[in-house]
């Protein structure tokens, strides 16, 4: 007998241990992570490790962040529902089901158009395709014909702030990126106001490097 995994058990294990226990506060970030089924979205050969406490390879050398990092980066950017968000990093299009479940709209960039297509495909098979616009091609200058955006999260580790980003940035409106060396960074959170640029630094983190034109390559 082949035994069935409870995918909604296992998501639930994962909010309360993974990001509830490590102060995952707002409710529209639980509940987007607590419905979107990640199973779907981590490669087949993977699924069983869907909700474990890690990274998980997606292929072309790029990963799946793991949830609490998800999670952490959407709660950073407080979402309300009334939101355009730019997303730099499609991956398998995971983070942009999460955002795009709490946001009004999702444009999210992926530089390797396989990895675009699987998205594509992973959002329209689980049904969060109707808000959300995979587009393949190098973000991290952003995406200037949607601009501006509310809310911008970068998935891929950057050199340095590409200036476009914030130029792109809505006033009111929050940034979060990855910024350091190849292999570590600090994620470092700005708020766009009236005022002036807030720059703070969430924790410490590592995440793939970041390609293109403002990035490593
Ligand atoms: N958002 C993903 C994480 C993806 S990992 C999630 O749901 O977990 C980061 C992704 O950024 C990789 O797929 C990589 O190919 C992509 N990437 C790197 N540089 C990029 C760039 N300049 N523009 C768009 N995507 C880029």
């Amino acid at each position: 007998m082949k035994l069935i995994p409870d995918w909604a058990a296992q998501r639930r294990n994962m909010v309360e241990k993974q990001l509830r226990s490590r102060q995952i506060r707002d409710k529209r970030v639980l509940h987007a992570m607590q419905t979107i089924p990640r199973e779907y979205f981590v490669p087949p050969r993977y699924r069983n490790a869907a909700y474990t406490d890690q990274p998980i390879d997606i292929g072309y050398g790029q990963t799946i962040s793991q949830p609490y990092m998800t999670a952490l980066m959407a709660e950073t950017l407080e979402l309300d529902g009334s939101d355009s968000v730019l997303e730099v990093g499609a991956g398998c299009g995971y983070a942009a089901a999460v955002m795009g479940s709490i946001a009004k709209r999702v444009v999210s960039l992926e530089i390797v158009p396989e990895l675009a297509a699987i998205a594509r495909d992973n959002l329209h098979y689980v049904g969060r395709d109707g808000n959300i616009t995979i587009i393949g091609g190098d973000g991290s200058m952003g995406y200037a014909s949607r601009a501006p955006y509310d809310a911008i999260s970068v998935a891929a580790g950057a050199p340095h702030v590409p200036e476009s980003l914030i130029d792109q940035l809505n006033t009111p409106g929050t940034l979060v990126i990855p910024v350091g060396d190849r292999g570590d960074q600090e994620l470092r959170i700005l708020h766009k106001t009236r005022d002036g640029l807030l720059w703070n630094v969430v924790t410490q983190c590592r995440f793939v490097p970041l390609r293109g034109g403002e990035g490593w390559d």
